[in-house]
């Protein structure tokens, strides 16, 4: 969170086109930390001991790879969403609101945040505690702190996280994420942690990375601290007419839900408790063409969790159908939806079974995936670093079939 590719959105998207990894000089690194070192009473710490903490640990150059990653081209809406708020995603939130119904009750009841939402949050960021990431948040932020762009940033992060560990919340062993340093079932960054922990579970330590209460309840914290309102909806899809002026979009150009029906612009579905006075923002992420939304305030606070519009859209989404709610009915303005996590892994299955050797089947279209789709489908002009949608798969499963149907004819 805080940073937009956190780890699970990045594995749910899986662009990663990945240039070769530039070396760093160590020397440097040594150096750099020697200098930060002298800071080391911000983590309540002294010279050594901060030091100690990086002995034997070299400068980790994949996250200034990350850190500079830009995409090659914009991920569409639907393709994000496709993946973040697919059926599975939904199944394991039901089963998770079950399997944590006492606790998500007594965290609701403590700090006024709907349990959906919480439970929505929780499976976004990790896939519920599943991916929390891997890599030593400490050598990261280490790494973040002497090179590449906002090194002030990720210094006060770096001392943050030693503060975690010093302090006994985590040991700093099991303090691993996503290359930016969040880490843990929320996916906090450190800093985050600081302000926003809780032990729920009580038993002394602030554990976001093994106990899903005190997850669950620092979520909760997080999003009080953000104005959360308890009851209300975050918004609904709206009605929008085609002529309206686009210039009335915007989370924060907000209107009361009495005006924007005055312009034509309604709720498709009502939330309960839905109010005339309230001020929402109107958004159109893919145009007029597509879903628009009236957004109230509890969107601002998801927001708030991790600053993109497509982000809290999912949370939205992905808590609304955790309460029983529809899909919107408004199609995305395409012929060529995206893919859920099932269908990743059917086409990796695919090209399994089309003889390519792309490691094991996890839904995530990376290099290898990759590599195999362009020899694949290299005659229906598909490139290595293109957009895999419905289309791609539709067309390896025509090639499949056919090797299949062809090995049939040899063998009679
Ligand atoms: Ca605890």
């Amino acid at each position: 969170m805080n940073l937009a590719s956190t780890l699970p959105l990045l594995a749910a998207l899986a662009l990663s086109t990945a240039n070769p990894v530039q070396a760093l000089d160590q020397r440097e690194f040594a150096q750099c930390l020697q200098q930060l070192s002298s800071d080391a009473s911000r983590a309540d710490l002294d010279r050594e001991s901060f030091l100690e903490y990086f002995s034997g640990i070299d400068a980790d150059p994949s996250v200034i790879e990350r850190l500079d990653w830009q995409p090659e081209f914009r991920t569409p809406l639907w393709d994000y969403l496709s993946g973040l708020v697919d059926q599975e995603r939904i199944d394991d939130g039901l089963a998770m609101q079950q399997r944590w119904a006492e606790t998500l009750s007594a965290v609701e009841q403590q700090y006024s945040v709907d349990a959906a939402v919480l439970v929505a949050i929780w499976g976004v960021e990790s896939d519920y505690g599943r991916i929390t990431g891997e890599r030593p948040v400490l050598q990261s932020l280490a790494t973040l702190s002497c090179f590449g762009r906002r090194q002030s940033y990720f210094r006060s992060e770096l001392f943050a996280a030693l503060n975690i560990v010093h302090s006994g919340d985590i040991s700093a062993d099991d303090l691993r994420g996503s290359w930016a340093g969040a880490f843990g079932q929320s996916q906090f960054m450190p800093s985050s942690f600081l302000r926003n922990a809780v032990d729920f579970d009580g038993d002394g330590r602030r554990d976001l990375v093994g106990s899903v209460p005190d997850v669950l309840a620092s979520t909760a914290n997080y999003l009080r601290q953000s104005n959360w309102r308890h009851g209300e909806p975050w918004g609904a899809e709206a009605k929008v007419p085609g002529d309206l002026d686009t210039q009335l979009l915007g989370r924060s150009k907000r209107r009361s839900i009495a005006q924007w029906r005055e312009l034509g612009v309604e709720a498709l579905s009502r939330p309960e408790q839905w109010q005339e006075s309230w001020q929402a923002g109107l958004i159109a992420p893919t145009g007029l063409d597509g879903p628009a939304f009236l957004v109230l305030r509890n969107f601002n606070a998801l927001y708030s969790y991790n600053a993109a519009e497509s982000y809290a859209l999912a949370i939205a989404h992905l808590a609304d159908r955790l309460r029983g709610g529809s899909p919107w009915s408004t199609p995305w303005p395409t012929d060529d939806p995206g893919l859920s996590r099932a269908q990743r892994r059917e086409l990796q299955q695919l090209l399994i079974d089309l003889g390519h050797d792309i490691g094991d089947v996890d839904g995530i279209i990376g290099s290898r995936s990759r590599d195999a789709l362009s020899q694949a489908l290299a005659s229906s002009g598909f490139e290595r670093d293109g957009r895999v949608g419905l289309r791609v798969l539709e067309q390896l499963r025509e090639r499949a079939d056919a090797a299949a149907s062809s090995t049939t004819t040899h063998q009679r």
